[in-house]
């Protein structure tokens, strides 16, 4: 029992009963040819598109904590390969963006919250067999503009990723939806 679900399921019945769908109806190409990684951040959810002027059916926009990404052949590669050869995106634009939660992570921490949480500690150590470097793998970025270019180089550099595919990076300001290039060399 979730009475927020609940809330969400019976708004979602009136949503698709009243037609509110209608003004969001596109294809699953991007319009804009424009495959965007960031940050998961609920500020962004509205704020990200609006201050980029996007529109539903624009852009392929994939998110996770921080917008990083650790594994050159992870999720976040794979979502972008798809973008490039599926769906003809010749454009990715990295956003990181100021006061990221994902800054200040460290692994010690979460394994904390986890183990306050009730996780066993014999879970830790098995994940840690299964080759789980906790510390990289929850790690904070701390330096924004060096976390931003380091992973728009991962996807430029990628061997999967066609040369001719731009790919730039960029730090949108949480509040205000300022975007700032941050330049780099390949
Ligand atoms: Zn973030």
């Amino acid at each position: 029992m979730n009475l927020m679900i609940d809330e969400i399921l019976a708004y979602n019945k009136r949503f698709v009963e009243e037609k509110g769908y209608e003004p969001y109806v596109t294809t699953k190409y991007p319009d804009k040819k424009l495959a965007i990684l960031t940050c998961m951040d609920t500020r962004l959810t509205e704020l990200l598109p609006k201050a980029l002027g996007l529109k539903n059916g624009d852009a392929k926009i994939i998110k996770n904590a921080g917008g990083v990404i650790l594994d050159p052949f992870g999720t976040e590669i794979r979502s972008i390969l798809v973008a490039i050869y599926e769906l003809h995106a010749d454009t990715v634009m990295v956003i990181h963006h100021t006061n990221c939660g994902a800054c200040h992570m460290s692994g010690d921490a979460m394994i904390h919250h986890m183990l306050d949480h009730g996780i066993d500690p014999k879970s830790i150590k098995i994940a840690r067999l299964c080759g789980v470097d906790f510390d990289k793998w929850l790690y904070g970025f701390g330096d924004t503009e060096k976390s931003v270019v380091d992973t728009a180089r991962i996807i430029k550099n990628h061997p999967l990723v066609p040369a001719d595919i731009t790919v730039r990076a960029f730090i949108i300001d949480s509040v205000t939806g300022l975007l700032t290039e941050v330049p780099f060399n390949p």
